[in-house]
């Protein structure tokens, strides 16, 4: 099934985007997490958006949740790892899921994901950003996972049924065991080293830990791993004022594009780039 458009993220930007694309009857999937976006949940009280005088973060998230029920829009609890050019369309990969869609809108938040060294030479020979795809492959084997949410718990669960030993990396308090075989670190993972394929990971205390794998699982995944090809600037998407980027039916929108972070500016892009969408197919053969 090739989906007008598919919105990644689930902060202001993407949920403008999924409002508009929904009024226009638009057959898309919208990507994300369903508790939308840890910056709005985690925001003491918001003094400058429209319409919401001085709202704390989470009273925000759940108006925000209420409007897309009443809506009736779903959101798709994933991450999307990696998005491929197909010539006049894109096939992406969201967990063991495979979508195609026409357009694309990038809202995936500023990542400061913190890609560690060695991390991007060794995707694919034993780093691998999603357990459902790759556990299988370290069934018996030593691994570890660095983990940035909670969230992720059951894939570490997952993980720990296939695995020998799970090193666990969580970078959130963690207080319940997730399993006999999850040895929690107290230290950070500092690089991935390993010549063909992952042989270690090095800590922030200087020891090395032999390993055979190692799950980066993350709120957000380093935008030249998610789409090779994509224009950046210091870190942020380029695009145009109609949020285009150099790349045919890919739109952007909100704190990826650049500064300043602010759900009003997230929430005007997203209505731009679903504008944009709706313009794009209009003229899609
Ligand atoms: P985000 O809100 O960051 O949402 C992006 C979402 O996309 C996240 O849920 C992320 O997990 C998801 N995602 C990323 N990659 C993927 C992927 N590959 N697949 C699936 N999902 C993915 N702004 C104001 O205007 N006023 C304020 O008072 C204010 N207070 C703030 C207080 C705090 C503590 C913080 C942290 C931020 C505050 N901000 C404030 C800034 C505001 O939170 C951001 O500007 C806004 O949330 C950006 O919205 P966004 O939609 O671009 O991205």
């Amino acid at each position: 099934m090739l989906y007008d458009a598919v919105i990644i993220g689930t902060g202001p930007a993407g949920l403008s985007a999924a409002l508009n694309l929904q009024i226009h009857k638009k057959h898309f999937l919208w990507i994300g997490s369903p508790a939308l976006s840890e910056k709005i949940q985690k925001a003491e009280k918001i003094e400058n958006y429209p319409g919401l005088p001085s709202v704390e973060g989470g009273q925000m998230a759940k108006q925000f949740l209420s409007q897309i029920q009443e809506m009736g829009i779903s959101i798709q609890n994933a991450m999307v790892n990696t998005i491929m050019p197909m010539g006049e369309y894109y096939a992406l990969m969201a967990g063991n899921d495979f979508y195609e869609t026409k357009t694309v809108i990038l809202a995936t938040g500023v990542t400061s994901v913190g890609v560690l060294p060695g991390e991007e030479a060794l995707l694919g020979r034993g780093v691998s950003y999603c357990a459902t795809c790759d556990g299988g492959l370290y069934k018996g084997k030593n691994i570890a996972v660095i983990s940035t949410s909670a969230r992720f718990d059951h894939e570490v669960s997952f993980l720990a049924q296939l695995a020998q030993n799970v090193y666990f990396f969580p970078r959130y308090p963690v207080d319940t065991a997730l399993g006999s075989n999850i040895i929690p670190m107290n230290t950070k993972v500092t690089g991935i080293v390993g010549e063909q394929k992952v042989s270690a990971v090095t800590c922030k205390d200087g020891s090395e830990l032999p390993v055979d794998g190692v799950f980066c699982l993350r709120d957000a995944i380093s935008l030249n791993t998610l789409l090779p090809g994509l224009v950046l600037e210091n870190g942020h998407i380029v695009v145009d004022r109609t949020m285009a980027t150099n790349l045919p039916g890919v739109f952007a929108a909100g704190d990826c594009t650049g500064r300043p972070y602010q759900y009003s500016k997230a929430a005007g892009e997203g209505n731009v780039a679903a504008h944009s969408v709706l313009h794009y197919l209009h003229n899609f053969q």
